[in-house]
């Protein structure tokens, strides 16, 4: 039988000298958590890794004082398949959710994805198989798609030289293999979001359909619905997050005055709540696009049951690309067949991106084969994964 023997937490800095029309994300961190498990292989303790997504903040103290101690107090034999004795991710999760009151997700649900996601990836790394397999096997009748579409997100706001640099960001984009990009609206005035968002166009040959933007639930109604008009001749690939992400209210009647596509859900933690989300804020299963985060809300198991959720109101799970920019989600998106996922390529360091082994050719990225999801393998990983787990690595 597989045991944890040691669960380590750190939190890390990120690396982001930019801000959207809300966020300074030069302040965020992220919690890093390494499960030490009693396997060996190739001589050294078999580690599952995970953090709790990008651009939010560390839940050091949850895990420290709440979830860390509840999974190492528990019986060994609770945490395994009881016929395999091998790790089960599903059994942790439902003991690390003992005590925990439904609704209220908060930020606790980024401390157990993080806890959640390491489990899985020792399970992944103990059965020898890329996590997409595991999750393609264990969720999608063994189905899975070799290359994940992705988009490059971006398009902040520079506090020096903010069109021009702006252009330079997203051409690095496309001369680095994108062929979809999303942008950030709301931190400047309507003329001058307008003027970004042309600037941005002339790189994509004036073809809506391959940008989005981004108001990170900047607006109230009235200025969604003035940007929704001024917006909706230039037919972009999708309006995200125009208003406060729990407002279905305001969601459903701005749909009544803007009819290409809206992206949401980045801030939604449960299936409960997408599940309120489908039922009440007007989105339309054939045109809209949902980006609930695993690394934010409880992880995989969590993910399956919003899936769930989305197929009883008709809804395709390649309605849904995460949010987040991670290799965690990567894996998701491949092995349960979503609708691609985002990528901030370069920036949010060092968590940001997917590693020298995931080139992006035509908009896509074809997911590499190593045990587990190789968040090891990322260059500028290693080094925080190394000093918080040396005995995995060297
Ligand atoms: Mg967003």
């Amino acid at each position: 039988m597989t045991r944890i023997v040691e669960v380590r937490e750190q939190t890390v800095r990120l690396e982001a000298a930019i801000r959207n029309s809300l966020i300074d994300f030069s302040q965020m961190t992220v919690s890093v958590v390494a499960v030490v498990t009693d396997r060996r292989r190739d001589g050294r303790p078999v580690v599952g890794l995970g953090f709790n997504s990008i651009g939010r903040y560390a839940q050091g103290g949850m895990l420290r004082d709440r979830f860390i101690p509840r999974l190492l107090d528990a019986d060994p034999g609770a945490l395994v398949d009881s016929d395999s004795g091998e790790l089960e991710p599903a059994r942790v999760r439902d003991l690390l959710m003992k005590n925990e009151k439904p609704g209220g997700h908060g930020e606790r649900s980024g401390a157990v994805a993080a806890l959640e996601i390491a489990v899985w990836d020792a399970a992944a790394k103990l059965a020898e198989v890329p996590l997409y397999r595991l999750l393609a096997d264990r969720y999608n009748g063994g189905e899975y798609d070799r290359a994940v579409e992705v988009y490059a997100a971006g398009g902040y706001y520079y506090p020096e030289d903010g069109i021009g640099r702006l252009i330079d960001e997203m051409r690095g984009y496309l001369d680095s293999g994108y062929t979809h990009l999303k942008m950030k609206i709301g931190g400047a005035g309507l003329d001058a979001d307008v003027e970004r968002l042309e600037a941005v166009l002339g790189l994509v040959d004036g073809d809506g359909g391959r940008l989005a933007v981004d108001a990170n639930g900047r607006f109230d109604l009235e200025t969604a619905i003035a940007y929704g008009e001024r917006l909706e001749p230039y037919g972009l690939r999708w309006y995200e997050e125009p208003g406060d992400p729990l407002d279905f209210a305001l969601q459903a009647e701005l749909g009544r005055h803007y009819a290409p596509p809206f992206a949401t859900a980045e801030n939604l933690f449960s299936h409960e709540d997408v599940r309120n989300l489908l039922r009440y804020a007007g989105l339309r299963p054939d045109v809209d696009i949902l980006q609930m985060d695993p690394g934010l809300s409880y992880g995989i198991v969590e993910l399956d049951r919003m899936l769930s959720v989305m197929r009883e109101q008709d809804w395709s799970p390649r309605r849904l690309i995460p949010h987040g920019g991670h290799l965690m989600a990567l894996h998701m998106a491949a092995g349960l067949q979503l609708g691609g996922n985002e990528s901030y390529p370069g920036i949010f360091q060092p968590f940001g991106g997917f590693g020298r082994q995931h080139e992006v050719v035509d908009g896509a990225i074809a997911i590499a084969d190593q045990p587990g999801i190789g968040l090891e393998l990322k260059p500028e990983l290693e080094p925080v994964l190394s000093e918080l787990v040396p005995e995995a690595f060297g």
